[in-house]
């Protein structure tokens, strides 16, 4: 099977990452996997940089870490593709298929509420997954669902709860969501627990990944790494 990370901060794209994108690049290719999402809070969320410059320059330091990690993956041979975290007040979303030229044309989605963004990103053919939907943390004032603004669900995540987790199950499978895992490693090698997705066959880009996602073709898998991190 071919494994992808699909929920990955990075330094200093992500101000709360404790990796630079090299070591956890490197880290992904020691233990055999075939690719990488990297997955940065974007500029509604734990940016990196100071959030009063102007649109464009947050972009071009949010995206300056996607674009060092394509150079690195290329010369470790490790895929890497794009995608975002979105947020609102901890409530968070991965969003994939769109990259950085659509985000750069469109600054009104700083505006909008997510209830608008949401359906509009995916409108623009994003894959949206609300990501650990009942993580429940002292800065979150409390749990908010959008069923009808997304398409699944984030139902393991290896930093949460076997109960957050169970929850997530449970909204996913009432609401007919598409089941979705990822690590949201921000540490590297450092994060012991991990999830993501495996296909039978290698992915080529983020749109043949979105396929298989919704198709079925790309399944759910959970694993600890031992100390010398080996699968
Ligand atoms: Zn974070
Ligand atoms: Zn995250």
């Amino acid at each position: 099977m071919y494994r992808y990370e699909t929920h990955l901060h990075t330094a200093p794209a992500s101000k709360c990452a404790r990796a630079s994108v090299r070591e956890n690049l490197t880290f992904y290719k020691s233990v055999g996997y075939d690719g990488v999402f990297i997955t940065n809070h974007f500029l509604d969320g734990n940016v990196g940089c100071d959030k009063s410059l102007p649109y464009g320059e947050q972009l071009d330091f949010y995206l300056a870490d996607y674009e060092e990690g394509r150079a690195i993956g290329r010369e470790i041979g490790l895929k890497v593709f794009f995608g975002v975290e979105l947020s609102h007040g901890g409530t968070d979303f991965l969003v994939y298929g769109l990259d950085g030229d659509w985000y750069r044309a469109h600054p009104e989605i700083m505006d909008m509420k997510k209830s608008a963004e949401l359906p509009y990103l995916r409108e623009a053919g994003a894959l949206v997954i609300q990501a650990h939907p009942f993580r429940e943390a002292g800065y979150i004032d409390h749990i908010r669902l959008f069923p009808r603004c997304i398409e699944g669900v984030e139902v393991v995540n290896a930093c949460r709860t076997p109960f957050e987790n169970h929850m997530a199950e449970i909204y996913a499978a009432e609401y007919g969501l598409l089941r979705f895992a990822g690590s949201d490693n921000h540490r590297a090698g450092g994060q012991t627990d991990l999830a993501g997705m495996e296909c039978k066959t290698p992915v080529t880009d983020e749109a043949d990944f979105i396929d298989r996602v919704r198709t079925g073709q790309a399944r759910i898998f959970t694993w600890t790494h031992d100390t010398e991190g080996t699968i």
